[in-house]
Formats: C-alpha cells, structure tokens, sequence
C-alpha cells in the first residue's frame, strides 16, 4: 500500500479495497513509528486527519470523489491551513494556529484529500539542509547522518520514507528540488503564477513558487491538476485555461530537444552526480532524444543576484513579524521600540537575521542602486540566457544539486558554502521558468542523485512527460532507503 502510486491508491479507495480512514491510519502509524527519529512533521493533529479521511469515504461512498479524494498529503508548514498550527518553522509563530485556509489548502480541501499534517522545513524556507528549523533538524531517510536538503527538507524526508503519500513544498531558490534530490524522490516547482501564493507565508515573493513532493512523475501530474488555479488574492496568479498535466505522459520522446549548459557541468560538480546525470542522458538518448550543447553564460551570477534580491524582498516581507499583530512577543519590555527589538531578536534564528540586515543593507540609500537595481537588470539578462536557449532546445537538463546529500552541521558554519547548494536551481526562480527534479541514480555514498529538468514557461505537461518516460525505463524512483523498507 505504502509504494502505491496515487492512480492505484485512489482505484482501491473507489473499489472499496481500503477507506480513507484506513489508509490515513495506516500513515499515521508510520509517522508514529518513525517520525521520532526524523523529525519530518512539525505538527500533527490525528483528530481533524481523520475527521477529513471520514469526510471523504462519505463522498466516495456517495459516488462524487474526484483523483484526490481520501489521499492523505503532507502540507509544508509554511502553507496556512484552518485550525492547524502554521510555524514556518519559526519561533516565531510557534504558536500560530491559522485562521483560515492558503488558496493550495482550499485547493486540496476541495478535492477531498485529506491534511495528514505540517511538515518541518527552515526557518521561514531560508536554508538547502533543514537546519535552521526552530523545531529541529531534519534527518535524511536514507542516512540519518545526512541532510534533507531544504528548505522543503521534512517534506523530503516524510516522502522517501513513506510517511505520506505526497506532499507539497515551495521553490524559492531550489527548496522543491534540491530536497528532491537529496531524497531520492521527485519533486517539480510550477511556472511562476500557476499557483496562488494566497495564505502562503511570504519569504521573497517575487520568487516564491509553491510546488509539489511525490514518488513519480505521474503522481506530480496528479497532484498539479488539483494544485494549480487561479485565485484572484493572489495578484500575480495567472488566469489560464484548465490543464490536464497528464495529458502528454505516455507521449513518445522521440525528437525530444535536450540542451545540457555548459555551465552545469563545469567546476564544483562532483563526479559521481556527474556521471549519474551522464547516465540519464544516455538513456534519454536511448528513449529517442537528441541532445545538445547549449550556454547559460549569466547563470553563474545567480547565487549574488538571488542573495541580493531575496534578502531584499524578505527583509520587507518579515517586517509584519513586530510582535503586535501575531507571532512571538518578548515578556519584558521596556516601551514599544523595545518590544519590537526584543521580539524580532528573540523570535527570529540566525539565516532569517542574516538575511533581515543583508536585505535592509541593500535597500538602503546609496546602495539601492549599487546592488537591488544592478541585481534585477541581471535577473533579466539570466531570462534571456534562458529565453535563447528555448528557441533550440525543448528542455534544459542538468544536475540538481552539485553534490549528492551532506552531513547534518558539516556547512552550518559556512553561509557562502551552504548558499552554492543552490547553484543550478535558482536561476530558474530568477527567470520565474518551470523546474523539476528526479531520481537518476545514486553517489559514492550511496546517497540519490537528482536529475534537473527545466521547462520553457508553461511546459509542464512536457517536462511530466520527459520524467514519467525515464520513470517507465528506470527504476530509480522506486528505491526506497532500506532503513525504512518493510517497516
Ligand atoms: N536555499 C535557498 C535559500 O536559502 C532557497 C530556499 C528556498 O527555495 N525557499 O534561500
């Protein structure tokens, strides 16, 4: 049951095989089991789980389900949801239980799946190894010594070791991906603008995509059927036809395009992600693509652009957390400034400071122009290093990250070092462009590697396609870490 894909979970719920209520048991037995030791969840709450899995058995039983009706999904804790504690893995909403549902939530709601809890992720999604979490680190299924990946690390982590059937993350700068990757499992960020970012607590919002977690190609394309929508709250949510995300799964690759940067493969990649990715290529090639050489020659500028931009945007948007309206407040306080400086010391960690000053720093005059507008004229320059590619190729590929899983504190003291994790996946935030990530093998750790596909805008169904047909040749996808097999 546990390696079902959602096709077959959702035919057994129809057929009576199991209820929802079976099912959503049956994971919370597992997160009993095993979240002790990985720290996946933030919060669970089995009551109001179960009471959604009840819900939706009457609605199967009525004959009125739709594909997610009774699947029980994960929800990154940075997604507000009705009732539930919303922490962004922060202190300073530890206590946070949310009003009312993000548009994603609603989305889910409606469809009839069921919240099987909040999981763990950085500090308000600033971090690649779910360490700078409030609640904890995140520890990697496949080896409790290593990391998640972040910041969508306990998303990751409740995937690979089947603690959900899927789940749902946010890519700001590769936090869908990059925990894909170092997780063994696949995971894809939208086209900015298919999904709202209503309810969605705000890191840099200009960037900030929220995306999906699973085991398969096919599953995403599930997932993003009942995911994406315009919302008419969220400004930059784009207003488009429907899509079937599965409509183009069982498409031949022949012909396929494939451009392969230059820049991926370069200094800094580690040989064995390298000659995994290599592999997948060849069996691309296999499956009737044809590949080519392609240039993204101002994609290594990414990391400076997004550290200028990102802290810029957050140091605006994490200006609400002042201790008066929600969140943390200090319990001594000599008059309002004071409350407001101890809250924000007390209630924020150490990324989510750093990033508060580097951005208030780059906003500020005489430096406005030296460093934020410099950054946006690049930020567009890397759009069109991308735009041109698109006019040869179909789809970019790549590595995901540059190296297979880390151990847990081996970067933590190491800002710049922990900031190159995201070296091939930001530039696709910068340039608002579709990205995914799935599993082609493993590093000489015997950790995943994660295989990087990036789409044109709006060509998701293609870039679905491109995996779920490496997914009906390959295996990887299937390998489960052995800590948890069986369980
Ligand atoms: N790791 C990057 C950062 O720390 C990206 C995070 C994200 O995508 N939310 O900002």
């Amino acid at each position: 049951m546990i390696n079902a894909s959602l096709k077959q979970l959702s035919a057994q719920l129809a057929g009576k095989k199991i209820s929802s209520v079976e099912l959503t048991q049956l994971y919370l037995d597992r997160i009993a089991a095993l979240n002790p030791g990985l720290n996946a969840y933030i919060t669970l709450n089995p009551d109001m789980s179960l009471a959604q899995a009840r819900a939706a058995d009457e609605r199967i039983a009525q004959g009125r389900a739709q594909a997610l009706t009774g699947i029980p999904v994960a929800q990154k804790d940075i997604f507000c949801a009705k009732g539930w504690r919303t922490t962004c893995g922060s202190k300073m909403l530890a206590n946070f239980i949310s009003p009312y549902d993000a548009h994603v939530i609603e989305q889910f709601n409606r469809a009839g799946a069921v919240n099987l809890g909040k999981t763990n992720m950085d500090e308000f999604a600033m971090g690649s190894s779910n360490e700078t979490s409030y609640f904890g680190v995140v520890k990697n299924p496949w080896n409790r010594n290593a990391v998640p990946g972040g910041s969508s690390g306990g998303s990751a982590a409740a995937v690979a070791a089947r603690l959900c059937a899927a789940a749902t993350g946010t890519d700001t700068g590769g936090s869908i991906r990059q925990p894909a990757a170092l997780c063994g499992i696949s995971g894809l960020k939208p086209t900015y603008g298919v999904c709202s970012r209503y309810g969605m607590i705000a890191f840099a919002s200009s960037l900030d995509q929220a995306g999906l977690m699973a085991r398969s190609a096919e599953d995403l394309a599930l997932l993003l059927n009942t995911m994406a929508g315009f919302d008419e709250r969220d400004s930059t949510s784009l207003q488009r036809e429907k899509e079937d995300y599965a409509r183009d799964l069982s498409k031949p690759l022949n012909g396929l395009r494939i451009g392969l940067p230059k820049e991926f493969f370069a200094e800094g990649l580690s040989s064995d992600v390298a000659q995994a990715v290599e592999a997948a290529i060849a069996e691309y090639r296999k499956l009737g693509a044809r590949v080519m050489d392609i240039s993204l020659p101002n994609s290594r500028l990414s990391i400076p652009v997004y550290y200028v931009l990102a802290p810029a945007e957050a140091s605006s948007n994490l200006s609400r957390f002042d201790g008066v309206r929600y969140g943390y407040r200090a319990p001594d306080y000599a008059d309002l400034t004071d409350m407001y400086e101890k809250s924000r010391a007390q209630g924020f960690g150490e990324e989510v400071k750093r990033r508060i000053m580097i951005g208030t720093y780059v906003l500020s005059h005489g430096y406005y122009d030296a460093y934020y507008l410099k950054a946006q004229k690049i930020r567009r320059l890397i759009a069109q290093d991308f735009a041109a590619a698109f006019t040869q190729c179909d789809v970019i590929m790549g590595p995901t990250s540059p190296t297979t899983a880390f151990n847990l504190g081996e970067k933590g003291d190491d800002p710049v070092q922990m900031y190159l994790s995201d070296i091939y996946t930001i530039a696709v935030n910068l340039a608002g462009l579709p990205g995914m990530s799935i599993s082609c093998g493993f590093g000489t750790n015997n950790m995943p590697v994660g295989l990087q596909i990036i789409g044109n805008y709006f060509a998701e169904a293609r870039m679905l396609n491109a995996a779920h047909q490496y997914q009906l040749a390959t295996d990887w996808h299937q390998k489960m870490p052995a800590e948890v097999n069986g369980k």
